[in-house]
Parts: C-alpha cells; sequence; structure tokens
C-alpha cells in the first residue's frame, strides 16, 4: 500500500483523541517544523469523554473532528483512528488483534521513532496502559521481521507545564530525553483547545499558557526504552529522531 506522503518520520499510537495533545504534542509539533513526517494513530474515537463517562457515539463524531483540529494546530501530516475499539473497552478487545493492527499501520509507515505510554499509561487509564503495551508488542513483531523502527519511547509527563501527579513507573518518572519544545508550544496550546468538548483541558491549557509567559524553556520528557537507555540522565534535544 502507498501513502500520499512519505515514510519514516516520529509516529505517536495512543488511545483518545486528545492524548496527543496532553502528552506529546510539543515533539510532534518541533517534528513537523523541522520537516519530518508526523503522524498518530489513535484506537479509540474518545465516545466516553462525555460528563459522566457513558459512552455517546454522537460525542465520537464531535472529538473525531477536534481531533482533526488538534492535528492541524500541532501539524500532523496524517491521523489515523482504529476501528471497532470503545473508549473505555480496550480491555474487553482483542489484545492479540490490536497488536497485529498497531503492527500493520507501523510496516506501512516505517517511522524512524515511536511514542507511546508506558507501563502505567500516566494517569493509569486502562486504555493507554493496553495501548502502550501493544504497541511495544507490535515494535518486537517488526524487529522479528528486520523493520523496526530505531527507537521507541515513553512518555515522561513529570516536566509538562501542570502536569498533575499520578503514581508513575520508574520509566514514566524519568526522562532520557528532554525535548525543548518552547518554540512549538503555541502549537501544543492551540492542540489542547481543539479539544473543546473536554473539560480537564482547562488546568493544562492554563498552566502552559503561563508557562509561555514565563520566558522560560519548555519541555517535554521521554524515555527511551528501545534501544533501551538507563535513567536518569536525560538528554537535552530539540528532536527524538
Ligand atoms: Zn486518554
Amino acid at each position: 500500500m502507498t501513502y500520499p506522503i512519505d515514510p519514516g518520520g516520529l509516529a505517536a499510537v495512543l488511545a483518545h483523541p486528545d492524548d496527543e495533545s496532553f502528552a506529546c504534542a510539543g515533539a510532534l509539533a518541533g517534528a513537523h517544523a523541522g520537516g519530518r513526517t508526523t503522524r498518530l494513530l489513535v484506537a479509540t474515537r474518545g465516545e466516553a469523554g462525555t460528563p459522566d463517562g457513558s459512552p455517546d457515539p454522537s460525542i465520537g463524531g464531535i472529538r473525531e473532528a477536534e481531533l482533526i483540529g488538534a492535528a492541524r494546530a500541532i501539524g500532523l501530516d496524517e491521523v489515523s483512528i482504529l476501528d471497532g475499539y470503545a473508549d473505555g473497552g480496550l480491555a474487553d478487545a482483542s489484545f492479540s488483534r490490536l497488536v497485529d493492527e498497531i503492527a500493520a499501520w507501523l510496516a506501512d509507515r516505517r517511522p524512524q521513532a515511536v511514542i507511546t505510554f508506558g507501563p502505567h499509561g500516566v494517569t493509569g487509564h486502562p486504555d493507554h496502559i493496553i495501548v502502550g503495551n501493544a504497541t511495544r508488542w507490535a515494535v518486537e513483531k517488526l524487529a522479528d521481521a528486520g523493520i523496526a523502527p530505531n527507537a521507541l519511547y515513553v512518555i515522561v509527563p513529570t516536566f509538562n507545564p501542570g502536569a498533575p501527579v499520578y503514581d508513575l513507573s520508574p520509566e514514566e518518572q524519568a526522562a532520557t530525553h528532554l525535548i525543548d519544545i518552547t518554540a512549538v508550544a503555541d502549537r501544543k496550546l492551540a492542540g489542547l483547545e481543539a479539544h473543546a468538548s473536554q473539560s480537564d483541558t482547562t488546568e493544562p491549557i492554563a498552566a502552559l499558557k503561563a508557562a509561555i509567559a514565563s520566558g522560560e524553556a519548555i519541555h517535554e520528557g521521554y524515555h527511551r526504552v528501545r534501544p533501551l537507555v538507563p535513567a536518569p540522565h536525560p538528554k537535552f534535544d530539540t528532536d527524538l529522531l
């Protein structure tokens, strides 16, 4: 299968619309600004993003549209959503099917580097944990086929402005790569603002605005888990590629 855009670049594999803006929009925006191909695969349409968390298919459509808006703001060349996975329901889905579908998506596009969730999924959301695990298995499958990406990273939210404190795994507490996103922080802000149906963006938006106004450097943190880099000494960089 061929695509209208180049293979390679940086790809993120996440669970819901808005995960990209909370977690890794800065790294994606920076890669795009640097002329790299950027892509996002999400497993669900986020239809449980309702005030009481009960699924609503019409919300899934709204959130898909918000995701497209966020993708434009961040600078994503391609956004894909898997079919047939319920928001909040990845634990009930076939794990091997999820692994195979992520592996096929990556094999078609051959990103140089991949970002996903670490073992605690940043927030402990089961969908985050499962999609992170499935992506790591998918990359191992690609390695068996001789087409692994050069690097796989998990998200370390500790350095994000306003990041809430969660019970994180060592991988998710200790960054090996701190990416300076100062130059593209406005793109990350616009990505968060695009998810207007989600009230939990309010605090991160305020924190990011304050960080931008402060004039100080803004970072996102990542732990490279393949090839594994021992924490905790982060490498300061502007790019994960
Ligand atoms: Zn999520």
